[in-house]
């Protein structure tokens, strides 16, 4: 049984937040917009991930949709829509410390879990040419229902782990939900920090001197 390292992909190994870029919240007015709803702060979050996988009933009673399928079906598609259209206008780059990975590669078994939809994973993987650098990669499925499988829930890492034939490792993510799902796997969080404000390292390049110090401890 090997040893693997997952990795997030928004804001780990892609740059799809940038300050200024406007897809995601565009995407979220454009569904809003499309069933008439005001597209405040308020509604524009009621649309999220957690929001819609908990509270999707009393998320469409307030907006007067009657249904929640297709109001998750049409945010959905929106969403990939705007995120795939950014990615072919240049605004989602891969973070250039990806390159250290191709160095852990040669120790470990690599995969790609995110909460973005399959459909998006796949073009960054494609767009990207990181087919070599992963041996799997996974995002989320697209059907409402699906989304309890989505992080924090370990189910997508614990899916990576078993077609990777590995029982132990460490995911490397950029938030809360990240460690969450790691620690629910059995793997052991790594937390990127990228502006330093915490967490346990701040570039790529210091994953193998992250697992080298755990190691001698
Ligand atoms: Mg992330």
């Amino acid at each position: 049984m090997s040893e693997l390292i997952g990795f997030d992909m928004d804001g780990v190994i892609v740059d799809s937040d940038r300050p200024g870029d406007t897809w995601f919240r565009d995407s979220f007015v454009r569904t809003l917009t499309d069933f008439g709803v005001e597209p405040s702060d308020e509604n524009i979050r009621a649309l999220y991930i957690t929001s819609m996988r908990d509270n999707a009933a009393a998320v469409c009673e307030r907006f007067g949709v009657d249904d929640p399928y297709l109001l998750w079906k049409r945010r959905d598609e929106n969403y990939i829509a705007y995120k795939l259209a950014a990615l072919k206008r240049g605004e989602i780059e891969l973070f250039a410390d990806v390159d250290a990975l191709f160095e852990l590669k040669e120790s470990y078994p690599m995969g790609l879990v995110s909460n973005s939809p399959q459909a998006v994973v796949d073009s960054i993987i494609e767009h990207f040419s990181l087919q070599e650098l992963f041996d799997v990669w996974f995002g989320r499925g697209d059907k409402l229902p699906e989304l309890r499988f989505a992080k924090p829930s370990p189910a997508m890492l614990i899916d990576m782990m078993e077609r990777l034939d590995a029982t132990r490792g460490y995911y490397v993510g950029d938030s809360p939900e990240d460690v969450i799902a790691a620690r629910a796997a059995g793997l052991v969080p790594i937390r990127i920090s990228r502006n330093g404000s915490d967490g346990d390292i701040r570039s790529l390049r210091q994953i193998a001197g992250f697992i080298a110090t755990r190691a001698g401890e």
